[in-house]
């Protein structure tokens, strides 16, 4: 078995505000293996992106990592300097976000924003990162490679502008690659698009990608393994196939129900009532209590932990405590 090139442990990362400390972040567990697909799923609210900015170790004021260790290719990454971190950010670990205008500069050409990033990481000529920045808009199908280097980002359509920012990401063949939900803002045909070129780029450059995304039907399109995060914290995690055959957690339970199908015909979309409740908030107990219809007296009382049920398949949830002592408060 492979080691995992990405290694979170005991990871809490707090928002230190004039109200007080918010967790947003509480003792997160997450492992990747190299070329892996790992997806983390939650609503938003849940933690997920603020764990990847944390791996970033781009978490905005006034947030910090409080405690926990993350181990990139055996490297702790907790406490490392600006400066490691400007050379592993875009070579060894790139990230790739919703909406592509957020990173992609609307004042310069899309070949000046590649050939920069291939430059900043590279020791080679413009000509040369020119011809990587071509090669690399044609792998990820997009037509007239050359031509698109000299325009502008307003110019392209969402989808492609999405597709610039995975080559930009991939350009340097990063180990690791982090994108958080990529394809929400885009319709569905061409989601499902960016999904297969993802999984093409995984397969061609044996990439390691965290997806983090709201939405388990992208999770069963391209993962091997998930992890479901609540209120900052993992209440389920497994392989996409033993999820899927078996959630645990009603959180999943009602994840997975929320997944449209073609084959059901349905009035109306299943939607978990209630919403994530703020970090920190919830001081005694399971934190999806309030939304939980399986609820018991033992829920308000204790905080479940991590448990593994079946090999790999771990759950957050009493209902799959063995020591299933009730409490009555
Ligand atoms: Fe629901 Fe209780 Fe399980 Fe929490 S511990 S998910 S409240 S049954």
């Amino acid at each position: 078995m492979s080691s995992p090139i990405l290694d979170v442990q005991g990871l809490q990362t707090s928002f230190f505000t004039d109200d007080g400390e918010v967790p947003a972040v509480d003792n997160v567990n997450v492992s990747i293996d190299s070329g892996e697909i790992l997806g983390v799923v939650g609503e938003s609210g849940c933690g997920k992106s603020v764990t990847s900015l944390s791996i970033m170790n781009l978490v905005p004021h006034p947030g910090k990592i409080k405690s926990g260790s993350i181990r990139f290719k055996g490297e702790e990454l907790v406490g490392a300097s600006d400066k490691r971190m400007r050379q592993i950010r875009g070579n060894e670990i790139a990230m790739i976000f919703q909406e592509p205008m957020t990173s992609l500069n609307p004042v310069f050409t899309i070949g000046d924003q590649m050939m920069e990033a291939i430059r900043l990481h590279q020791n080679i000529s413009k000509k040369e990162a020119a011809e990587l920045s071509t090669d690399m808009l044609k792998k990820v199908g997009l037509p007239r490679a050359n031509e698109l280097l000299q325009e502008y980002p307003h110019q392209l359509s969402g989808g492609m502008r999405q597709r610039v920012m995975i080559a930009m990401a991939m350009v340097c063949e990063p180990d690791l690659l982090i994108a958080d939900e990529p394809t929400t803002a885009l319709d569905v045909t061409i989601q499902a698009q960016i999904l297969d070129l993802m999984r093409r780029l995984n397969e061609d450059f044996h990439t390691a990608i965290l997806l983090i995304t709201h939405d388990l039907g992208v999770v069963a399109e391209v993962c091997s393994r998930v992890v479901v995060m609540y209120a900052g914290k993992v209440v389920e995690e497994g392989s996409v196939r033993s999820i899927f055959k078996n959630p645990q957690h009603p959180y999943t339970k009602g994840l997975i129900q929320s997944i449209p199908s073609i084959h059901v015909k349905k009035k109306r979309l299943y939607s978990i009532p209630g919403n994530v409740p703020r970090p920190g908030i919830v001081k005694q107990g399971c934190e999806f209590a309030p939304r939980c219809p399986y609820a018991f007296d033992r829920c308000l009382a204790e905080t479940p932990k991590l448990l593994e049920t079946e090999n790999g398949h771990r759950v957050r949830c009493f209902l799959h405590d063995p020591s299933k002592e009730e409490i009555h408060v």
